[in-house]
Order: structure tokens, then C-alpha cells, then sequence
């Protein structure tokens, strides 16, 4: 029987299968019943081999992850990649040093090379994303090296656009790369490989590309109409390499599911030669925003808890669809099981939806919040304000809701002064929500940024300059790859974002504090009592403090749940004219108990009895 290998590398989450290695394994055996498709989730062995909290920290580094095989592929560079590794792991904690640590992984990845018949299979299919590229390329050579007649093809995000040509011309491993969506591409190549002769497919497939092709540089992909079309992904190999695994090595993983492709969000910048947010690549790989039916959602998420008695559920979606999501997790939850979700979404998303993903089992909702200055959204055409991201804090602090995680993206080029300092000025109301992680803005090919770099102050653009520690400079020059560098003020951005950076530290610090105990409560939250509310301020200096707000003060209060124009609070409270509420709502903000921005407040204490619903008006 003919077989394809589809090959994951390290350094994907160790604690969850591959869901590209799922989606393609899936749809190749509906379609090729006769050929054996084997997924090989060799990142889990290494993690295994390493350990999983030395995996996990490594994982999230990439300049670490990239340099550990950067050293197998180019054993006579190490001296340099060693002295990026020491350099970028410094206060990690990390307990082996590179050579230990490099060793571990080249014996743990010859161990899945060498337990597989390579020989014998027709095709290999590599995922390189996000820090897989050394590890793809170490592999790549490797099964090459045990199968001379093998065919490998390589995809995923790092292979879109120029990226995928690029690998192709530098690494003559790597036989066919697809750009963009990799189902019909794969299928198409392995049915041509299947006919006795054929290297390639007769008739040019749109997104494969491979040495001596005509035009290889035509941007066009192949991909799916209906996302209805894909079958559930094939996780059974990830499942079978971890049930070998001793029982103090197993885990409950959690399964990667998508409920679209693409994003929505794609408003134009104001120069209109881009879309979406200005420092996105993420959707290099897709044309279009596609989704599966409800239906179709409900009945994946039933078919996967059922057939690997797992509950953690992870929707990969770049952003979920926009349309009655409410609807979409009201079914979820109608299917009675106890799910723990886990999603990215806009900051945009409406009270209720939370709720209602609440209630279906959403535990963790990673927010596109990116800052808390309104000019510096603007600059990154996120779409919303400081005001958005600040409701959505509040409303992820209610019990029930979802938790939230979210970056703050500091040294974005074109920042200014002021954007520093509306940042410093928000992120004193922001202190009692979960804290936000500050990130260093990196370039990302593709990106608006990257496109146009003189509309954001930046030039020289180019790979980042430690891709030179990672590859010979006769290499990396022939290369286009995932992380950029450039010039033009990258020190004068991070002098001007330091405060930002010491507050954020700070806040993460009280944070943790103020929710040490047990079952503590939400840093500033109220009772309700009928006519009169108690709000609790809780202080990490200890001063905590309460304030009683009765009658048309509670009302107001309330009213602001969800942020509201000072136009509507006073048609809505007609007796009270603007010189009584003004002063009232001014208040409110100097004490922190509300947030303004322009003409709109927001209340900042969540209800604090678990299980009430949050007033609707
Ligand atoms: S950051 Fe998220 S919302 Fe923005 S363009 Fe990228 S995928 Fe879309």
C-alpha cells in the first residue's frame, strides 16, 4: 500500500495535536482510501525528551527554538548559534545549557528518523510555521539522507507567499512547496505521484510550486469553497504516540479545532494599499474569510469529545465569525458537556456574546486589545478605541465570563510622546483586570508595515539580522523569511515605552497579590442591595476602600455597564440635567470607579455575585 508521511516538527504546543498534520490526513484518506497516511507529531517526542517545562520555555522563545537545529543542520557554525542562545535565554531558568540541550534534541529527532521506514513512502509533507523552520529543514535533510527517492513538500504560514519560492531555491531537500491552503494542492500532487512516472501534475495546480515550473511566482492558491467540505481531522496518531508514553508522561491534551479560516476584519489602511491590522501577516496563507455552518461546528466539537474523551477545546481561528455568534455557542452549550474553550476575538465583542461563550464553556478568550491609547490603535487600523479595550477587560473580570489574555504591543514604529503617555493615563483604570502582556512590536513579512515601511517611519528593511547567526550568509541571503528587521528608531522606541513597560510589571505584580487568596474577589466590584449598590475597591497598598451609591447615582451607575455617550445617560435620566450627572460622572472617574474617554463613560466595577446576569437595558 503506497504511504505519505506528514511530518510536525518542534516547536508547536507540546499539549495539543497538529491540526494541519489532522486536517490533511483527514481529507487525503477521504479522498486516496487506498494510500496509508501517517502523521508524525515528532515535537511531542522532543518535548518528552526534554521535558515539557524545558520544551514549554524553549517553545516560546523562537530565536531559541530556531537556533537549538540550526546547530544540527550547520554543525560547524555552533560557536555562533550558541552565542544567540546564551544571549536570548538569560533569566529563563533554563537548567542544561545549549550543548546539552542540543544533544537531547538531536538524539530524541534521530530517534523518530530512524524508527520509520522513510524507504518506503512515496511522500513526505512538512508543516513549517511559526519556529519550525530549522527543525523542517533539519528533517527535511535527514529523510532525504535515509530516502533518496522520496519526495518532500513543504507548507504552512512559513511557506506563503515569497517565503515558500524562497526555501525552494535555497533548499534542494524540499521538492514542492504549496502556498496557501494545503488540501487540493497535496491531494492533486500525491494522486500525480500515484501514477507510475508522474513527478508533478500534468496541468499546473494554483499554490504548488516546484523547481522548473513556469512562472512559479503567480501569487494564486487553491482552496476549498466550503469549509462544510473538510472532514473532522484525523488526530489518531498524536493519540496513539501519547497513550505509549509511561502514565507519569501522559496528559489530557487539548484538541485544536477551527471553526474558519481567514479574518474579517480587513479594513483598509488610509492609504487603502493594505487591509486588516497593520501589523498582521497571519492571513498571507488565505483569500477570504470562510466558516463552517453552526451545525456543522456543533457536530465536529460532539464528534471530537466523543472519539478522544477529552473536554479542552481550542478554536485556531484567526478571529471567530462575526455572524449570531450568540446563536453559534448556545448551541454548543445545549450539547451538555462541560468544555473548556479557548478562542482569539475583537475587542468589539459585544457583552452578551461573552456571555454566552461563557456559558458554553469558554474559559480563556485571547483579545486583540494590542494598547490602551486610541491614536495608537489608529496607527495600527485595529478599529476600536482605548474605551473598547478597557469594556472588555471589565467584562472578562466578571464571574462567568471568559479570561482574558491579551498583548500590549510597545516600540511600534511611528509611536510617539503622546501615545506613551494616554497609555500611562489608561492603564491607571486598567489595574483591576487581568494584566496584559507587554510585547516588543516585531516586523512581519507580509505586514502592512512591512509593505509600507516609509508610512511608518521605517527603511532597510530585511530578514532579522539573527536569521545571520542561523544560516550561512550564502543562505540566509537567497531567503524571505517570517521575521524582519529594519531601521529607524528602534532605540528611541524602546527609551519611550520603558515606563509603560515598569507599569505593566507593576500591575502584573498586584494582580497577583490582591488574587493570592482563595477564592478572592475581583479587585473592584459591587453588591447590589435594590436601591443602592456597594462598590469594593480593593488597594494592593491595603487601603480598601467601599462607596455606597443609592437611587438616580446607582442608576447611572449601572446604566454605564457597557460604555455609553453622555447624550444617552441624560436622555435617559431627563429629570437630572447635565450640571447635576457631569459633576456626578467626574467624580466617578477621579475615584477610578469609572473610565472616560471624549464624551463616553464606562462603570469599572463588575457584579460580584457569581451567577447574577449583568443588568440589560
Ligand atoms: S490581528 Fe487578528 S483581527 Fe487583526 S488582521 Fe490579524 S487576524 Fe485579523
Amino acid at each position: 500500500m503506497p504511504s505519505i508521511a506528514l511530518v510536525s516538527t518542534p516547536w508547536p504546543l507540546f499539549n495539543r495535536p497538529s491540526i494541519q498534520l489532522g486536517s490533511l490526513k483527514a481529507y487525503i484518506g477521504r479522498h486516496l482510501p487506498g494510500v496509508r497516511v501517517r502523521s508524525h507529531h515528532v515535537y511531542l517526542s522532543v518535548a518528552d525528551a526534554l521535558g515539557y517545562d524545558t520544551y514549554r520555555t524553549i517553545s516560546e522563545h523562537t530565536w531559541l527554538s530556531e537556533s537549538l537545529y540550526a546547530g544540527l543542520l550547520y554543525p560547524e557554525r555552533r560557536d555562533d548559534m550558541e552565542r544567540l542562545w546564551r544571549r536570548q535565554s538569560v533569566g529563563l531558568g533554563l537548567r542544561d545549557d545549549f550543548r546539552n540541550l542540543s544533544n537531547a534534541v538531536e538524539h530524541a529527532s534521530k530517534r523518530c528518523l530512524d524508527s520509520f521506514p522513510w524507504d518506503r513512502c512515496l511522500l513526505a509533507g512538512l508543516s513549517i510555521c511559526f519556529g519550525q523552520l530549522t527543525s523542517s529543514l533539519y528533517f527535511a535533510r535527514e529523510i532525504k539522507q535515509r530516502a533518496p527517492e522520496i519526495r518532500i513538500v513543504a507548507g504552512g504560514s512559513a511557506c506563503a507567499a515569497d517565503m515558500g519560492l524562497a526555501l525552494l531555491k535555497a533548499f534542494t531537500d524540499i521538492d514542492y512547496v504549496i502556498r496557501g491552503e494545503g488540501e487540493m494542492p497535496l491531494l492533486r500532487l500525491a494522486s500525480s505521484l500515484l501514477k507510475r512516472g508522474a513527478d508533478s501534475p500534468t496541468d499546473p495546480v494554483p499554490g504548488l510550486i516546484y523547481r522548473g515550473l513556469q512562472a512559479p511566482s503567480d501569487g494564486a492558491v487553491s482552496q476549498l469553497d466550503r469549509m462544510d467540505d473538510l472532514p473532522i481531522p484525523d488526530y489518531g496518531d498524536y493519540f496513539t504516540l501519547l497513550d505509549s508514553f509511561p502514565p507519569e508522561k501522559t496528559f489530557l491534551p487539548k484538541i485544536p479545532m477551527e471553526i474558519s479560516r481567514g479574518c474579517w476584519w480587513r479594513k483598509p489602511d488610509p492609504s487603502g494599499k493594505a487591509s486588516g491590522c497593520a501589523f498582521c501577516n497571519l492571513n498571507l496563507q488565505w483569500r477570504g474569510y470562510r466558516t463552517k455552518s453552526p451545525d456543522r461546528v456543533v457536530k465536529e466539537i460532539s464528534a471530537l469529545v466523543d472519539r478522544h474523551h477529552v473536554l479542552s477545546i481550542s478554536f485556531m481561528d484567526n478571529l471567530l465569525p462575526a455572524k449570531r455568534p450568540a446563536a453559534l455557542f448556545e448551541d454548543i452549550r445545549r450539547l451538555g458537556k462541560d468544555l473548556r474553550l479557548f478562542s482569539e476575538i475583537r475587542a468589539t465583542t459585544p457583552r452578551n456574546v461573552l456571555a454566552a461563550m461563557g456559558s458554553a464553556g469558554m474559559r480563556e478568550v485571547q483579545v486583540g486589545v494590542e494598547a490602551l491609547s486610541t491614536s495608537l490603535l489608529k496607527k495600527l487600523n485595529k478599529g476600536t478605541t482605548a474605551m473598547d479595550n478597557m469594556e472588555i477587560m471589565k467584562h472578562c473580570e466578571t464571574p462567568g465570563m471568559p479570561n482574558l489574555t491579551g498583548n500590549l504591543i510597545l516600540t511600534f514604529p511611528s509611536s510617539d510622546d503622546s501615545d506613551v503617555t494616554e497609555t500611562l493615563h489608561n492603564l491607571e483604570f486598567a489595574l483591576p483586570f487581568r494584566p496584559l502582556k507587554a510585547i516588543s512590536f516585531w516586523l512581519g513579512y507580509g505586514s502592512a508595515v512591512w509593505q509600507m515601511p516609509a508610512a511608518y517611519g521605517i527603511e532597510r528593511i530585511r530578514n532579522h539580522a539573527y536569521y545571520d547567526h542561523l544560516f550561512p550568509s550564502s543562505v540566509v541571503g537567497k531567503l524571505q523569511l517570517m521575521i524582519q528587521g529594519y531601521r529607524g528608531g528602534v532605540r528611541v522606541q524602546h527609551r519611550l515605552w520603558k515606563p509603560v513597560r515598569h507599569k505593566v510589571d507593576a500591575w502584573g505584580n498586584d494582580y497577583r497579590r490582591l488574587h493570592r487568596a482563595p477564592y478572592s474577589d475581583p479587585i473592584l466590584g459591587y453588591e447590589e442591595g435594590g436601591d443602592f449598590i456597594v462598590i469594593r475597591q480593593r488597594r494592593a497598598d491595603g487601603d480598601d476602600m467601599t462607596h455606597r451609591l443609592r437611587d438616580t447615582s446607582r442608576s447611572i451607575y449601572l446604566f454605564c455597564e457597557t460604555q455609553q455617550p453622555l447624550g444617552r445617560i441624560l436622555e435617559q435620566f431627563p429629570a437630572f440635567g447635565e450640571d447635576r450627572v457631569l459633576p456626578f460622572l467626574e467624580m466617578m472617574v477621579d475615584k477610578r470607579l469609572m473610565f472616560r474617554e471624549g464624551d463616553r463613560f464606562l462603570s469599572l466595577a463588575v457584579p460580584l455575585r457569581v451567577g447574577r446576569p449583568p443588568p440589560i437595558h
